[in-house]
């Protein structure tokens, strides 16, 4: 294909659940049945025909299809967001001892109350009605503003009122005037009647698109922080209780046979719209003004099907696999820090490789991902120090965090060293991670996966009595590059050699220079890393460094000094004079490299086949 027609082709490119709700759009626009809700005469103006589809996702993507600009008013679908907002103002013992949480299996303006007098749930216009009246008994006259706003921060922008509903409602409401003084005479509204009707019918009268809807319901769906705004507009305990309801008694007498068919959360509005929240995936907004006997949108409600039986949505049908969390499980003897080691450690590390025992993690650390590591930790070897990379860790659950406070404390009886990597100071999840696991004395953490293992080994080193003295003073025999050359070729290799020292944090060689000497680093530590940061290897006395040199004319590396080091640099210009004048040796010096680069290409292989092996 030539790439112009690629591109073309591209220019037409939809992703596929944006061509779903295209064609839910199509499909269901050929559905006329139901009528426009006119018992309130303004709503009987509305455009039967209008259909808006909004779907806004939890990073704060908005699909739309449709009228989706079109505003309606959002009447019922502003009970949930009232609800949320008493229980966050005035308290949860307040509303909850007003207002019930039972369905009803009424319709939605049904005048009864349950067997204490209150009304049976928040999602019924009883229930509504008492919530206003509650906010309207805490701030007056200000009380609509408030809602107002509240609902606003829900849909991120500022949302207005059709005065001409309000005022059509207000001067035909009577049976909702019949329910709020039937709420009077049973105290559950101690204000005056009127201002509370006023407040309530306003509060249905506010406008909104199928977008809001989406949005709005979106941050239901996501613990109550609005995804295109990122504010968090409501508790998680309010928006976790509101949900709630809304799947007992969101869809009224039709409440029972919606989540055994569809599984979502939701709320209608006789305006036309539906709302539907699927926790932690979605947010749904529908409009289309024709409503069935129960007072919802009649292609709300074949869209919310249709959106669940192709995704297979239904909230009570998930699963997942906690053992895809860990990705790679080994000990250090199977992957050891990059870290150079002298034999006397390199002993003491063999000797003890299970002592140190990595779990790089995947995912999210859920209630069941870590019990499932937890297990897995218990299986052999058990060891002193163990390493969790929480570099591929997207989120940490409450469940979780706890869980792992839990086992961390287990870890800390068995005497274990836990060292987190992977994860930042400044994150959200360090928060998370740090306020579940106050208190403990057994836990590090380091940023990087290899300075972790490369502190757990030190820690083995120390304790098996092979302390590791960084002033020691190593000579050039020591250099394994250097293994097998005569004490003459030595004595000879010395002379062109001087001696350079070097302050902790002193970069010694800069990535893209020319690479003109190398190094044999005679005391002190040293690291290489790749310009992006990427830490390669930490050196101690006895290795030599950019000898690459030998091989590419440009450096790929930094390598800075972590402490006062010192280090042999012979330019490389004298170096390649020495090979010529002692073959033999250079001979030797050449085949002492492939061997090492062959050493470190067998500890990268073994590495990626740990990652990949799962
Ligand atoms: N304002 C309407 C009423 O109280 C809201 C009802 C609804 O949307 N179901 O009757």
């Amino acid at each position: 294909m030539k790439p112009a027609s690629a591109s073309h082709a591209w220019a037409s490119a939809k992703p596929p659940l944006l061509r779903f709700l295209d064609r839910c759009h199509q499909d269901f626009s050929a559905e006329t049945g139901g009528s426009v809700a006119d018992y309130i005469p303004e709503l009987g103006k509305a455009d039967p025909d209008h259909f808006g589809i909004s779907l806004a996702t939890l990073d704060g993507h908005v699909y739309e299809v449709g009228d989706t600009g079109v505003p309606f008013t959002i009447q019922s679908m502003s009970k949930p967001f009232v609800f949320a907002l008493a229980l966050d103002t005035l308290g949860a013992t307040r509303v909850e001892s007003t207002i019930g949480v039972e369905p009803s299996g009424d319709p939605f303006n049904s005048i009864r109350l349950n067997a204490e007098n209150h009304p049976f749930n928040p999602m019924v216009n009883a229930g509504a009605i008492a919530c206003t009246g509650l906010i309207h008994e805490a701030r007056g006259a200000e009380a609509f503003e408030f809602i107002r706003q509240a609902l606003s921060r829900f849909a991120g922008r500022e949302l207005g009122v059709d005065e001409a509903v309000f005022a059509s409602e207000s001067a035909t409401g009577d049976r909702n005037r019949a329910i709020a003084y039937l709420l009077r005479t049973n105290a559950v509204i101690t204000d005056n009647v009127t201002a509370v009707l006023e407040v309530y019918f306003r509060q249905c009268a506010i406008l909104v698109t199928a977008r809001d809807a989406a949005i709005m319901a979106a941050t239901l769906a996501n613990r109550g922080v609005n995804p295109v705004t990122g504010e968090q507009v409501m508790t998680p305990y309010a928006i976790a209780r509101t949900l709630s309801v809304m799947t007992s008694s969101g869809m009224y007498d039709y409440a029972g046979e919606w989540i055994y068919r569809i599984g979502i959360p939701a709320k209608s509005g006789v305006g036309g719209g539906i709302l539907a929240a699927l926790p932690a995936r979605l947010g749904l907004g529908s409009y289309s003004p024709r409503l069935d006997r129960h007072g919802n949108s009649v292609r709300g409600i074949k869209l919310c099907e249709a959106l669940s039986a192709h995704y297979d949505l239904h909230m009570l049908n998930r699963s997942d696999d906690a053992r895809n969390s860990i990705i790679a499980d080994y000990t250090i003897g199977k992957s050891p820090s990059r870290r150079s080691r002298r034999p006397q450690e390199r002993k003491i590390l063999a000797t003890h490789q299970d002592a140190v025992r990595v779990f790089e993690l995947v995912g999210t650390l859920s209630f069941s991902n870590v019990d499932y590591v937890s297990r897995q930790l218990a299986t052999r070897p058990h060891p002193q120090f163990v390493i969790f990379d929480l570099r591929r860790v997207t989120a940490v659950t409450r469940a979780g965090a706890r869980l792992l406070a839990e086992e961390f404390r287990e870890l800390e009886r068995l005497r274990v060293t836990v060292i987190l990597s992977g994860i930042k100071r400044t994150s959200a999840g360090w928060k998370i991670v740090q306020e579940w696991t106050e208190g403990l004395t057994n836990l590090r953490d380091f940023y990087l996966l290899d300075t972790a293992i490369e502190w757990a080994e030190d820690q083995l080193v120390y304790r098996h009595g092979g302390a590791i003295d960084f002033d020691d003073i190593t000579e050039l025999s020591e250099q394994a590059l250097l293994a097998g050359l005569s004490t003459e070729e030595l004595t000879d290799l010395a002379s062109l050699a001087s001696v350079k020292t070097y302050r902790s944090g002193e970069r010694i060689i800069a990535a893209g220079g020319p690479a003109t000497s190398l190094y044999f680093l005679r005391s002190g530590v040293v690291h290489v890393t790749l310009p992006d940061g990427v830490r390669l290897a930490t050196l101690t006395a006895g290795t030599t460094f950019g000898e690459m040199a030998l091989l590419e004319p440009v450096r790929s590396a930094d390598v800075s000094a972590d402490r006062a080091a010192s280090a042999f640099e012979i330019p490389l210009r004298d170096f390649e004079r020495f090979r010529r004048q002692h073959p033999r040796a250079g001979e030797r010096i050449m085949r002492n490299l492939a061997q090492l680069l062959a050493e470190r290409l067998i500890v990268a292989n073994a590495k990626v086949e740990l990652l990949t092996s799962n």
